[in-house]
């Protein structure tokens, strides 16, 4: 039980939150033939893809690859400024302050959490009474850089371990390559394309890099690969010649993005 009272902040409420832990013993590892199939990638610079899959009739069928991206930072504050500037002028003070207040203050923490609770949703309606093995490939909290919004993001694989106890979900935390080809091995370039951020091998091989980690995975778990790319973008594009061409090669504003339905509210 944790007991919060401060006396600068709202001295008549005390609030009393009562904290219940379960600890369920871990399910064993599932077959992958058998499971249903949930990877979960965190791009400390993009946000939170995912992909739902599972095997089927001799293939790994993909049933949906949602994509979640934090709410714009400078759009919500552009918006509090004009709010405020609209309340100094007298118009609808009230409204526009608490409008601007309510722009200003952005949740990272509980749009992990909501993310996250959507994505294991998705996999429990998908599995339908199947197992489930959830890998969330984060990176390490060591190697990130940036802002409190891409540390946040982090908080992920903690959310996720609780998720997984709740419902009774195996769960791992491995990291795969998205620069290592899932047929021969090889190593992708990335291609500079309007839509996505593409990967191509030698091989013939082409999908969205966000999706190279899913099927490194796949390789793993001594799965084929779904038929066709993942992507929905075409995959072709510019080979890029810089040294570091992730941020060249990202899309301009939300094009590439689907599926991005939750956000920090306001
Ligand atoms: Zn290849």
């Amino acid at each position: 039980m944790r007991v919060q009272w401060r006396e600068d902040k709202d001295p008549e409420t005390l609030k009393v939150q009562i904290v219940l832990r379960v600890q369920r013993p871990r399910p064993p590892q599932p077959d992958p033939k058998e499971a249903l199939l949930c990877f979960i990638d965190v791009n400390s610079a993009y946000g939170i893809t995912a992909v739902i899959a599972a095997y089927e009739e001799g293939r790994v069928k993909v049933y949906e690859m949602p994509k979640f991206r934090p709410p714009n930072q400078s759009r919500r504050l552009r918006e509090a400024a004009k709010r405020e500037s609209a309340a100094a002028y007298g118009s609808k003070p009230n409204t526009n302050y608490a409008l601007a207040r309510l722009s200003k203050k952005f949740d990272a923490q509980g749009w992990v959490k909501a993310v996250t609770a959507r994505i294991f949703r998705m996999a429990l309606e998908y599995a339908g009474g199947r197992p489930i093995w959830v890998n969330i490939d984060a990176p390490d909290h060591r190697t990130v850089r940036g802002s409190r919004l891409q540390r946040t993001l982090l908080s992920i694989k903690r959310v996720a371990a609780n998720l997984a106890n709740w419902y009774g979900i195996y769960a791992t935390f491995r990291c795969y390559p998205s620069r290592t080809c899932p047929v021969c091995g090889g190593k992708l370039k990335q291609l500079k394309s309007k839509r996505a951020r593409v990967m191509r091998c030698q091989c013939g091989f082409a999908d969205e890099r966000d999706y190279i980690p899913f099927h490194n995975w796949l390789r793993e778990l001594g799965l084929p690969l779904p038929k066709r790319p993942i992507s929905s973008a075409p995959l072709t594009g510019k080979r890029i010649k810089t040294r570091r061409p992730s941020r060249r090669a990202r899309p301009a504003g939300k094009a590439g993005w689907r599926g991005g339905g939750v956000n920090g509210g306001a």
